[in-house]
């Protein structure tokens, strides 16, 4: 997961201070000593850290402080703020020019994920704006980027303009202009070459085309997973090409978070978006607040709300809603919660987006797969209907003949029924607007 060994090593450095009844000065030193560290071993850049660990024992020392009586969680807001700050405090939203079309250049070097996330943004575009965006395969040096930019269009049923791979790019985004004023695209994307390293032959190339077109949006997208590299690879085309935002890739595979801590405070660019995957769908806003609360252990329902409201049928939502006020929710429905939440990825992964289940340990070691929840479908498939809106009627015979059915452990078929009906309470018990029991899941 994303940031998980960083998370860990700072929860664990401000957890210590948690068991204390008082705090003192020397325990925050101790605590900072422990932050930094752990900072510095996540691959943050050296002046961020220093910076970040000044200002954060500035203010932990202060007397509001230490004679708080809840001096640990006032220390966990104090560094909840400054990691939101670091990272740029808000999130910054694509520019949009006030006349069509809005032109998004792609900068990168290889292997970034460029051509990939052109496509991301286009999917993004669309799902959000209903934009109709027209995507040009300007990047000639390496073989397979224009196919590769055809098929993901293929993939979106976005257009794709190319000229092969024997023109100057400039020329290729000038003819491609032409066509996006034909079509009226309301969004062009460009993607560009890339190389292995920063040179100078590159940057000329692609001041050139900014040159032609002046893009609202030049978007560059760096690899997370390469820490500090990322960070100078950010510096040094922001100081060519003056870039409006960085698009971090490859956040699923980055357990250290130096990239995401280091480029606001360096280069002074927002990052704009997150690569979470290879799939085209996963593209994230990136917000400093919640990506803070992750690293933390304080989840991120924000976002788990949000995903749900794209991921979910919206009237389906709110049938479902009115069945649990009514007390009628039966495993029907059950049936159906369990399709969206499917739909929505994996399970695991979104449990931790849950506050206080972030990092609790009795779900550090979950392993929620699809395969547990299809196990758990076939249970509830091989009730009868009646049964399935009356699980009442389920007698030990008959779950004897459901497991059995299913191919599953009887005492499994039992869990199932009895977690059915006690989540049944809870969540009748929400609805309410009682949230007393709540507490015991996000507690500490
Ligand atoms: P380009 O050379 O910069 O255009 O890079 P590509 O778009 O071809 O991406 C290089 C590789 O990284 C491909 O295998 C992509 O599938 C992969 N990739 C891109 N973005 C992400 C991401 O957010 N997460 C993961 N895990 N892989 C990604």
């Amino acid at each position: 997961m994303a940031f998980e060994s960083l998370s860990d090593r700072l929860q664990n450095a401000i957890g210590k201070l948690r068991k204390k009844g008082k705090v003192t000065e020397a325990d925050v030193r101790e605590m900072m000593r422990e932050v930094r560290l752990a900072l510095l071993e996540a691959d943050v850049n050296f002046t961020v850290v220093k910076d970040f660990v000044k200002k954060v024992r500035e203010r932990a020392v202060g007397a509001e402080v230490l004679d708080s009586l809840t001096p640990a969680q006032q220390i966990v807001k104090i560094v909840n703020d400054e990691l939101t700050k670091t990272m740029g405090e808000e999130a910054v939203p694509l520019n949009k020019s006030p006349h069509i079309p809005t032109i998004i250049m792609m900068v990168g070097l290889q292997g970034a994920g460029k051509t990939t996330t052109a496509g991301k943004l286009a999917n993004y575009l669309i799902k959000n704006q209903k934009a109709r965006p027209l995507m040009i395969a300007a990047d000639v040096y390496r073989p397979a980027a224009v196919d590769q930019l055809k098929t993901i269009g293929q993939q979106l049923d976005v257009p794709v303009f190319d000229m092969g791979t024997d023109h100057d790019p400039v020329e290729i985004v000038k003819q491609g202009m032409i066509q996006a004023d034909l079509q009226k695209n309301d969004y062009v994307i460009i993607d560009t070459a890339g190389r292995l390293q920063i040179d100078e032959k590159l940057m000329t190339e692609l001041e050139n085309i900014q040159n032609e077109v002046h893009p609202t949006e030049i978007l560059l997208t760096v690899d997370s997973m390469t820490g500090q590299a990322a960070t100078e690879v950010a510096k040094g085309f922001d100081e060519q090409l003056n870039i409006t935002g960085v698009v971090l890739t490859k956040l699923d595979g980055d357990t250290r978070g130096g990239a995401a801590l280091s480029i606001r405070e360096v280069t002074g660019k927002p990052i704009k978006f997150t690569g979470q995957g290879e799939k085209l769908d996963q593209l994230d806003v990136f917000y400093p607040d919640r990506m803070a609360n992750r690293i933390l252990g304080m989840g991120d329902m924000l976002s788990l709300i949000e995903k749900a409201q794209t991921d979910y049928d919206e009237q389906q939502a709110q049938e479902m809603a009115d069945k649990i006020k009514e007390n009628s929710f039966d495993f029907n429905d059950f049936l159906d919660q369990m399709d969206q939440i499917q739909k929505m990825g994996p399970v695991d992964e979104l449990m931790k987006m849950i506050p206080g289940l972030a990092n609790n340990p009795a779900t550090k070691n979950l392993n929620v797969s699809s395969k547990d929840l299809d196990h758990i479908k076939a249970i509830v498939y091989s009730m009868t209907p009646q049964e399935r809106e009356e699980p009442n009627l389920l007698n030990p015979s008959r779950k004897r003949r459901l497991a059995a059915g299913a191919g599953r452990p009887i005492a499994e078929v039992n869990r199932i029924i009895k977690q059915f009906e006690t989540s049944k309470k809870m969540m009748q018990q929400m609805s309410k607007g009682n949230m007393n029991g709540m507490e015991n899941l996000f507690g500490n």
